[in-house]
């Protein structure tokens, strides 16, 4: 299993909470899986087609055991994709107007009857309740997201621009910055870094997958920090600030990780000086010693350490 699919498993075993968040997950689920078909005389099925057969089983709780609908549910071989099975749900033609105008797609005219406004559903996403509801809809239907272990990405296809504008502000509402781009016509909103990806995961209640994701982060960053700071080129005067702030961040993270105190005296003096002098090129660090350390001294004491970070962490810079 993939970590998107496996974050879809886990939001697809959320149970129901309130009815407005049903409504409002099943009205993303219909503008990124839904569809009409019109059968004349004005009579109007609503389908939902998904290929991951949880999800059509959680959108058939949602209409059956949240609103009390009856739908159908059946299978295709869609040849275009592949020739994989797909779930199809109906609505059929005799229930599709209540469901319609809970999904705000239809409204009554002068005479009360029910008529089609709108091909896509318009939810009213105001609690903050909905607005996690409605981006796991969004998801669910529409989204993915990639390993942590090899990059930080999360999508959501938006097949039309109502839907993109909507989703990314439900994700600004919630503090998250969310940037979209055209792909073959179809807007797709992403979010790119750790961040904004852990904390969609909090809004929509992926709780497990979110640790998955911190872990990965931290394991991450110290293998990052350990590699850059034993990478670096102390020679180098342009990139000496740099360099001293990488030996501090992978020393902080051998503090935090095993403790100064499990290395060598030699070794947890020289941290601890870098810690008490961030800025101090190596040379000055040496006169900070009592008695002072040549350059040469404290350059081959920092390689150890940057060793010792390297071998706690890891080698290979995941980038
Ligand atoms: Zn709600």
């Amino acid at each position: 299993m993939s970590f998107s699919s496996d974050t879809k498993a886990e939001l697809i075993r959320l149970p129901f909470e309130r009815d407005c968040c049903i409504l409002t997950e099943l009205s993303a689920l219909t503008q990124t899986t839904g569809s009409l078909s019109f059968h004349g005389g004005g009579r109007i099925s609503v389908s939902w087609q998904v290929e991951n057969a949880a999800l059509a089983r959680r959108i058939f709780r949602m209409l059956k055991d949240g609103l009390g609908f009856a739908p159908s549910l059946h299978f295709v071989q869609v040849a275009r994709l592949g020739g994989r099975r797909t779930c199809v749900l109906t609505v059929e033609e005799a229930e599709a107007p209540r469901l319609l105008t809970l999904l705000r797609m239809m409204e009554p005219d002068e005479n009360g009857s029910p008529v089609l406004k709108r091909t896509l559903p318009r939810p009213q996403v105001t609690r903050a309740c909905c607005r996690r509801a409605y981006l796991r809809g969004a998801f669910l239907g529409a989204g993915a997201i990639s390993n942590p272990d090899k990059c930080y990405r999360l999508e959501i296809a938006a097949r039309d621009e109502a839907l993109c504008g909507l989703a990314e502000k439900q994700f600004a509402r919630c503090g998250i910055a969310a940037d979209h781009y055209i792909r073959r016509g179809i807007p797709v909103i992403s979010l790119t870094d750790a961040q904004s990806i852990a904390d969609a995961l909090t809004v929509m209640g992926a709780t497990q997958s979110l640790m998955k994701l911190e872990n990965i982060r931290i394991t991450r960053q110290m293998r990052g920090a350990a590699n850059r700071a034993a990478n670096c080129d102390e020679h180098n005067t342009e990139r000496q600030l740099t360099a001293a702030q990488q030996q501090v961040e992978a020393i902080k993270l051998l503090a935090i990780h095993r403790g100064l105190f499990t290395l060598p005296p030699a070794l947890r003096e020289i941290a601890e000086l870098r810690l008490e002098h961030p800025d101090a090129s190596l040379e000055e660090l040496g006169q900070f010693r009592d008695p002072p350390l040549s350059k040469s001294g404290v350059s081959g004491r920092m390689r150890r350490l940057m060793r010792e970070a390297e071998e706690e962490f890891g080698t290979r810079d995941p980038g």
